[in-house]
């Protein structure tokens, strides 16, 4: 309609980038060392002490530190490793690159995260690791999960993706447990353009990821041309190339300290979500757990209630779509597939819970930089499209 003014169009995601980081980044490209160097060397620093981690080891995305840490398990063919059927498909990716079978289990419906009876159920002698996500930002039953992992003799790999800043029962993500991989892509809680970071209490892992992180080589590449460093080396293994930037770490350098902050903002919008929304039918918001946490709120994801609303999740989405709202889509269950369904044989009625959620769930904007006037367009922009009220 030509006389109507249009509203921007609000995304349901948009980073936090300050003028300091813009600047530093700047200042990265003009000092002459762009790739691996003192600000990743800076950022790990910083993440360590923010995790309370023994280790934190900045690389090129999630992703990778996913299949960097599967790689140090050393997986023989046949070998299964565990995970949720809520989830991004890196979480299985990542296992089949690094030679596993992905085995999923379903979730629990109020929290979408993997559910531990259901974990417990599917160990068989040829388990051999846990891969739980906590989901949005909401820690998973650590508890439970380390203690079958000790029971079963199992490694945990926490996709920590979302959880950079969770804590559970007064326990930061990344400060205790087995291993936890981080990403920081631009929709996730904090960003360094792509990139990651895996924390890990093994020893053996933290060496076998440097040199993975690069070419199979045992140093950094700012050692080598550093004054103090010498030019020779030797390969042990073939590695990959997924080491982070410093033109990425100099965005870090900035969005840690913000973290906390972001956090808050972010609690703050979904605690309005749960107040204007929490009594209508037509939607189903998420629950919280029976433990003690705080979660970090990458994402605000209830589902549609198809019958009461009288349209399915993609009608509301698309609806949403014409007031201006962008919606995300957390996430298709990535065991239904062609890839999943063809070759590992997983098929629909696998997991329940999972699939009913990945019909029905829709990612509501949510990010430090919006205000209150954008979330209370999306609530009357859903109000008006579900006929409320
Ligand atoms: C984002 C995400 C990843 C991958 O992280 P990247 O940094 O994008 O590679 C893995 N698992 C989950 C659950 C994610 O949300």
């Amino acid at each position: 309609m030509a006389d109507t003014v249009e509203a921007p169009f609000l995304p349901f995601a948009k980073p936090s980038i300050s003028q300091a980081a813009i600047d530093e980044v700047a200042e990265c490209l003009r000092s002459g060392w762009i790739t691996t160097g003192p600000r990743t060397k800076k950022f790990e620093g910083m993440l360590c002490d923010y995790l309370s981690a023994p280790s934190a080891q900045a690389c090129a995305s999630g992703t990778a530190g996913l299949l960097m840490a599967l790689l140090s398990l050393d997986l023989e063919p046949g070998d299964e490793v565990i995970t949720t059927a809520m989830t991004f498909v890196a979480t299985l990716n990542t296992i089949v690159l690094a030679g596993g079978k992905p085995v999923v289990v379903d979730v629990e419906p109020g929290t979408y995260n993997i559910d531990p009876a259901l974990v417990e159920a599917a160990i068989t002698p040829k388990t051999r690791a846990i891969m739980p996500v906590h989901f949005a930002g909401l820690p998973v039953d650590l508890d439970k999960l380390y203690a079958l992992a000790q029971k079963h003799n199992l490694r945990v790999i926490e996709d920590a993706a979302h959880a950079i800043g969770t804590e559970y029962k007064g326990k930061r993500i990344g400060s205790f447990g087995d291993t936890q991989v981080f990403s920081f892509h631009p929709n996730k809680n904090m960003t360094t353009g792509e990139g990651g970071c895996v924390t890990t209490q093994d020893k053996s892992m933290q060496k076998r990821i440097n040199l993975l992180r690069f070419h199979g080589i045992d140093r950094e590449a700012w050692n080598r041309f550093a004054k103090e460093g010498t030019p020779q080396y030797d390969i042990t293994l073939a590695g990959y190339k997924f080491n982070m930037m410093d033109m990425q770490a100099a965005l870090g350098l900035h969005q840690l300290p913000a973290l906390d902050g972001f956090i808050t903002t972010r609690t703050r919008f979904v605690e309005r979500y749960y107040e204007k929304l929490s009594s209508w039918e037509a939607l189903v918001l998420p629950q919280a757990p029976d433990y003690e946490c705080r979660h970090a709120w990458h994402l605000f994801a209830p589902c549609i209630n198809p019958e009461v609303a009288g349209m399915d999740r993609d009608q509301l989405m698309s609806a949403l779509k014409e007031h201006g709202i962008g919606t995300g889509l957390h996430y298709q269950a990535p065991h239904l597939s062609t890839y999943y369904h063809e070759q590992w044989g997983m098929q629909p009625g696998d997991c329940p819970h999972a699939e009913r959620i990945s019909d029905t769930v829709l990612s509501l904007p949510l990010f430090p930089d919006m205000t209150e006037a954008d979330q209370d367009r999306v609530i009357t922009a859903l109000a008006k499209v579900l006929k409320i009220g």
